[in-house]
């Protein structure tokens, strides 16, 4: 017989954790998390590149109902997060709910039964009556395409599967992309390879980022009744004024902008090389980067920036758009995600046997990111506009999970089987949402960022203060839903 969990949860990284603990605060202990790989920890487990550490100060970039006031430092490093995230699951007893190695494969939604047909890798399945996909969605690899990829001889991996075994010693390295991956890693690699090349194609924003160890008498400080909390609201607020560019309007930026080119003119003499740095849309439309030591890294003799796109991959070496050669040993791709096929890409058949892939033809979209008309008791973690651009996704998390227990609340209330929101409330919802997003900067501000998808809708961000998405979904509308008997 198979096994009937109340509750399957997918994913155990920050989202997973978080609504576990959330249920049995709420008294729900009959639940699973599903969890493809052997460790706890989602995206901090599985990005392990060299400098990989959190660029969202860690006080806040950590539960609010676990404060940690024993963080080494303003932005934790990867390792450190990862110990968090399991620590958490050992403490609020999660994790002999996490079954490792369980990669789920299918969600089918059964009408006559009202549940959850569950399928993992290898076929097993289970019946559950509400599913949370807390599957996150930076962490299927972006590959350029650039003819050649295969030909290469030497090790070529992305920034997400960091191949520890290829001693980058006194190589010669290619770096493509400079994102927020590629700037943690340029500045710690350079000084062990021979050469590293760093191919642009759009320069980012970047911010001088405030990191520092805090000593051990800041630790017992912040272990004093209070005081982790005071710093996290700090931090909170210090933050949030930044989306008053993003929510308000966007030439509200100017003084990020400012700050960003006071950055670059300190930190890169060379006039050249700083206007190949300088990029030319407004700050804010793609993630503003924060680092102190990528452009000093650049400076460097031994590294070079490249602004030609990359035309052809060889057996040894990369060539560029405007016909040179660069000779490289390692390729590491710094290349993003695919952010939309993370969702959008699974196998989840709802009402009548519907396919996502058929409801979202027209895009990704949910009703405040959290449920989707057509699939009932199916919830998003970090679904579709929950991303943000300026706090901690940990803040939308929370909200995300406590909303999810209010909708279980509902149907305990109501004695109801499942809720279906009702495809005129995520309508709705989406119509207002776009209306705000579309003049916003990250529309309408002169670059293309995986924040959009390919018809250049914003799928991803929420389009104002995080708090406003905290109020907003506190309570659940019942009027929104349709309740299933
Ligand atoms: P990303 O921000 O999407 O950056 C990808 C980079 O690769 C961009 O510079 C992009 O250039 C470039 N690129 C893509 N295709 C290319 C091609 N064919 N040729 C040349 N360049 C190409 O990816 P990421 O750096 O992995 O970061 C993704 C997200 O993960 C971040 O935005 C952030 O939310 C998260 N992240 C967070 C942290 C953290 O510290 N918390 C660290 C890393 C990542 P274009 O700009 O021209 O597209």
């Amino acid at each position: 017989m198979r096994e009937q969990p109340g509750i399957v949860i997918v994913g155990a990284g920050f989202a997973g954790i978080c609504m576990a603990v959330k249920l049995k605060e709420a008294g729900y202990h009959d639940f699973v998390v599903l969890e493809k790989a052997g460790e706890p920890g989602g995206t901090w487990r599985d990005n392990t590149y060299p400098g990989c550490a959190c660029d969202v100060p860690s006080h806040m970039y950590s539960y609010s109902f676990e404060l940690n006031p024993g963080w080494s430092r303003m932005f934790a490093p990867q390792e450190e997060i990862q110990r968090y995230l399991r620590s958490c699951a050992d403490k609020y007893g999660v994790t002999p709910h996490i079954r490792h190695g369980s990669a789920v494969t299918g969600l089918e939604y059964d009408d006559g039964r009202r549940s959850w047909t569950v399928t993992t890798e290898g076929g097993a399945t289970m019946r559950a009556n509400a599913v949370v996909s807390a599957i996150g969605a930076l962490h299927i690899p972006k590959f350029p395409d650039i003819p050649g990829r295969e030909a290469f001889a030497g090790p070529a991996f992305h920034s997400a599967a960091w191949d520890h075994s290829a001693d980058l010693t006194g190589k010669r390295v290619a770096v493509i992309g400079t994102g927020a991956s590629a700037v943690q890693i340029v500045p710690r690699i350079a000084p062990e390879a021979a050469h590293v090349t760093v191919f642009q194609r759009t320069p980012p924003w970047l911010h001088p980022k405030p990191d520092f160890a805090f000593s051990p008498a800041a630790r017992r400080l912040l272990r004093l009744p209070g005081a982790a909390r005071a710093l996290r609201d700090g931090i909170y607020w210090a933050l949030e004024t930044r989306a008053l560019g993003f929510a308000v309007h966007p030439s509200l930026m100017a003084a990020h902008e400012r700050l960003a080119l006071r950055h670059l003119e300190r930190q890169v003499p060379d006039p050249g090389l700083r206007r190949a740095l300088t990029p030319g849309y407004r700050i804010g439309c793609k993630r503003i980067l924060i680092s102190s030591d990528y452009y000093p890294a650049l400076m460097r003799d031994d590294v070079s920036l490249v602004t030609d796109a990359v035309t052809e991959i060889r057996e040894r070496s990369l060539l560029d758009a405007a016909g040179r050669e660069h000779p490289a040993d390692v390729i590491v791709y710094g290349t993003g995600f695919k952010v939309v096929d993370a969702l959008a890409g699974r196998h989840i058949t709802g009402r009548g046997g519907r396919r996502i892939q058929d409801a979202w033809s027209k895009g990704v979209e949910a009703y405040y990111g959290i449920a989707t008309s057509g699939f009932p008791n199916l919830f998003f973690l970090l679904g579709p506009n929950t991303g943000l651009g300026h706090n901690s996704v940990v803040f939308m998390i929370e909200s995300q999970a406590r909303y999810v227990v209010e909708c279980l609340r509902l149907l305990s209330r109501t004695q109801a089987r499942a809720l279906d929101v009702r495809q005129e409330a995520q309508a709705a919802f989406n119509r207002r949402l776009r209306a705000r997003l579309d003049p916003m900067v990250w529309n309408a501000g002169g670059c293309h960022s995986w924040y959009l998808d390919e018809h250049g809708v914003n799928r991803t961000i929420w389009p104002g203060f995080s708090f406003e998405y905290w109020a907003r979904t506190r309570r659940v509308k019942p009027g929104a839903y349709e309740l299933i008997y």
